[in-house]
């Protein structure tokens, strides 16, 4: 029955054994993400994600992890369907809203950096109509000044019809919150919403920018993003960056910003504290092109 209403209602589906695996399977991960809420098991990386024309770090994006005792890592992807199926969601991400408020403060004091933070935002909280509250809530304890956080939410939630998504994304606006689309270009969005919600960045999706390299038509695609975007006064970053000759191309087309394992992997926050630490340019200027030696060690997950 629930698989009939998931497809879109007015159907029926026929019971197959493997129906009972998956549910069997949806309901363990459920149980064990309750219990790891509870026990506060999960853990932050950060991602940078670098400025093409200073070189510089600007904003870090947060990433879960989980490690469950007994299978290890469970992917983000694997786990984050179910939680926001569940609702759980609601409680993990504040728990990782506020971790990674807590640590962006912590390090733009310490190293003196103007640095932000990116936090993925599902489409089922952006709903909730609570959300607001709480991060109003948290800029104020945190002092975190509202232009250093972005909320990176879905083409879909940009489209969600539920009045209480809009009054969010309004609600973001008034606090001078930066908001991405991410994975831009792989789902709908209408330009009309783009401009309704006064959408800061789009931040093209990793399947895109990997045809930057073989396909003329991938090129023609990035760079019809990158000018629309700018037309209309977005700016646009690029994640999944794998190689110098995408970087490259990025720098070429005008691209903001990158994001990607070529510059840096995501990394727990020992690991992320000593890159800033040591922070320099980490690349060269626009009109150079070249990538400098990132050291390894520090970009290791
Ligand atoms: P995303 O927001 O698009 O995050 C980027 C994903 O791409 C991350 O995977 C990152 O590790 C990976 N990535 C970064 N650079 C590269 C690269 O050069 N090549 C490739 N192949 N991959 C790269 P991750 O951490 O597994 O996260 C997957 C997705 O899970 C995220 O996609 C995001 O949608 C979701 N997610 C992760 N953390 C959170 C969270 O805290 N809250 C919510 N709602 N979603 C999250
Ligand atoms: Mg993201």
């Amino acid at each position: 029955m629930y698989q009939a209403k998931q497809r879109g209602k007015n159907c029926y589906v026929i019971y197959t054994p493997d129906m009972g695996i998956q549910y069997k399977r949806r309901m363990t991960i459920e149980n064990d993400l309750r219990v790891a809420i509870a026990e506060n098991r999960f853990s932050l990386v950060y991602q940078p994600q670098v400025e093409l024309k200073s070189g510089d770090i600007s904003t870090l994006e947060a990433l879960v992890r989980w490690t469950q005792p007994n299978i290890g890592n469970v992917k983000p992807d694997d786990f984050l369907s179910i939680a926001e199926e569940s609702g759980l969601i609601i409680e993990l991400e504040r728990w990782i809203l506020s971790t990674a408020c807590t640590q962006i403060v912590s390090w733009r004091e310490k190293f003196g950096l103007d640095l932000g933070i990116s936090i993925n935002i599902s489409n089922l909280h952006l709903s909730t109509g609570r959300l607001a509250e709480y991060v109003q809530d948290l800029l104020y304890n945190t002092r975190l000044p509202p232009a250093a956080l972005e909320i990176e939410i879905t083409e879909s939630a940009l489209m969600d019809q539920r009045r209480e998504t809009a009054e969010t994304l309004v609600k973001f606006k008034q606090f001078g919150i930066q908001i991405v689309i991410d994975n831009f270009g792989i789902g709908y969005s209408s330009l009309n919403h783009i401009k309704r919600f006064s959408i800061d960045r789009l931040k093209i999706d990793k399947s895109i920018i990997s045809e930057l390299c073989n396909e003329d038509d991938g090129k023609q695609l990035v760079k019809t993003i990158i000018n629309m975007a700018h037309n209309l006064s977005l700016t646009v970053s690029a994640q999944g960056i794998e190689n110098s000759e995408q970087l490259h191309n990025l720098q070429m087309y005008g691209c903001d910003a990158a994001q990607g394992f070529h510059l840096f992997k995501p990394a727990p926050a020992g690991k992320t504290a000593s890159l800033l630490l040591s922070h320099t340019p980490w690349i060269e200027s626009k009109d150079n092109h070249q990538t400098v030696n990132i050291d390894s060690s520090l970009t290791l997950e």
